[in-house]
């Protein structure tokens, strides 16, 4: 069953054509690791974002000729462009003229009021939006003095006083980010700087770091504040290819039902003594055959047709290994018995076949009598030889006790 939560009201902005806050979609994004000079590398790389489900991709314009580089990337890339900019206030200008779709200021390393207040003049001209961008390990040192070190306090207060700036020129078209390396600090500053504004928050945990590690930080972070209804687009900082980026941020929507599912959503028992396949194996040979394979279906994939179907119900389409067998069920029903090396195939098959005609289709299509009297017959012969405890955990209990009352 589908489960909604509030989310926080926020103004909306627009990057280009995507919109961000007012309880738009909330979106993905990452940032580019090529030269924004190279052209054709950068969009390579955009494109192969876009399609893991990137919506806005960030590029660095650092120089002269990364501003010259966006002025040929931007009008090619499939998303918006947004140029990342520190220290030098020129480079946004720059940039603007190169036609990104909005910027990324860090306040902690462009603080001459007449700098900030200038790009904000000319983004307000041209009506495009802008991140403040604060970030923890790049904090604006009189605020670090002020408040003894890194605070949530201290980052919202730089936040505050870019939006001060911004407010002298009459711009509002802003969103902010307060991301920090350490997860309850992060989790701190944005709950705190959700209560003082109404701007769009893009969250993000910063320098999160290689995989696996990175992602349970990030995830720690982002969805904490997602179900707390705080935030209106995130970005996944991994030391990675930033396509594992674009992936984790649109699987932690789908996940957490804050955006359609565009890809397979594939689930799998843990495996136990009951397993009749190597679970891991089949499950990774499905995942990677369904690729980037654009099936909006639940895909169980269980060990044992003793629990699988019915553990896996809710699954639009499942396959649990019996005898030798593979088990097909749509919605819980047996619909197919296939050879166990066809399992994989056999999934695509019907999940291709469920995608075009619907779960209905796929049922009536299946002789269900006879899937289901040979998934029975599986189920038997494993429940005599196996029995209810498959895992012998009573035989081990057995034998504990044996050996502890023998000591
Ligand atoms: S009982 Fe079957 S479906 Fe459940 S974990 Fe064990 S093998 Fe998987």
């Amino acid at each position: 069953m589908a489960v909604s939560f509030e989310r926080r009201q926020t103004r909306t902005l627009h990057v280009g054509k995507v919109p961000i806050g007012g309880g738009t979609p909330i979106t993905v994004q990452s940032m580019t690791t090529t030269k924004t000079a190279d052209v054709e590398g950068t969009l390579q790389q955009i494109y192969a974002l876009a399609a893991a489900g990137c919506d806005i991709v960030r590029c660095t314009c650092n120089e002269a000729e990364a501003a010259e580089g966006l002025a040929q990337i931007v009008p090619r890339s499939p998303i918006p462009v947004i140029a990342d900019i520190h220290h030098q206030y020129k480079m946004a200008l720059a940039a603007m003229e190169a036609g990104v779709h909005g910027l990324r200021l860090n306040p902690g390393n462009i603080r001459r009021p007449e700098h900030i207040k200038a790009v904000a003049a000319e983004a307000k001209d041209r009506g495009l939006p802008i991140r403040i961008g604060v970030n923890g390990g790049s904090l604006d040192p009189a605020l670090y003095d002020k408040y003894g070190g890194l605070t949530a306090g201290a980052m919202v207060e730089s936040a505050m006083q870019e939006i001060a700036y911004f407010d002298e020129v009459g711009f509002t078209d802003y969103k902010i980010s307060v991301k920090a390396s350490n997860v309850p600090l992060m989790v701190d500053a944005y709950r705190m700087l959700a209560d003082v504004t109404d701007a769009p928050l893009h969250l993000g945990v910063t320098e999160a770091g290689p995989l696996p590690q990175g992602l349970l930080k990030a995830t720690a972070g982002i969805a904490t504040l997602l179900l707390e209804g705080i935030g209106d687009t995130i970005r996944y900082s991994l030391t990675a290819d930033p396509v594992e980026e674009a992936r984790a941020g649109r699987q932690l929507l789908e996940a957490l039902g804050l955006r359609e599912r565009k890809n397979v959503d594939l689930i799998a028992c843990p495996s136990c003594g009951r397993a009749e396949v190597d679970v891991i194996d089949v499950a990774n040979r499905a995942m990677q055959a369904f690729g980037e394979r654009k099936l909006p279906l639940q895909v169980a994939v269980m060990g044992c047709v003793v629990n699988g179907p019915g553990e896996a119900r809710e699954a639009d389409l499942g396959i649990a290994a019996g005898n030798k067998r593979g088990h097909l069920f749509v919605k819980g029903r047996n619909v197919a018995v296939v050879k166990e090396e066809d399992m994989v195939e056999a999934l695509v098959e019907w999940a291709e076949f469920i995608n075009e005609h619907g779960v209905d289709a796929a049922i009536a299509r299946a002789d269900t009598t006879l899937a289901e009297r040979e998934a029975a017959k599986d189920r038997g012969a494993l429940l005599d030889e196996k029995g209810l405890d498959a895992n012998h955990a009573q035989e081990k209990i057995v034998e504990i006790r044996r050996t502890v009352s023998g000591g």
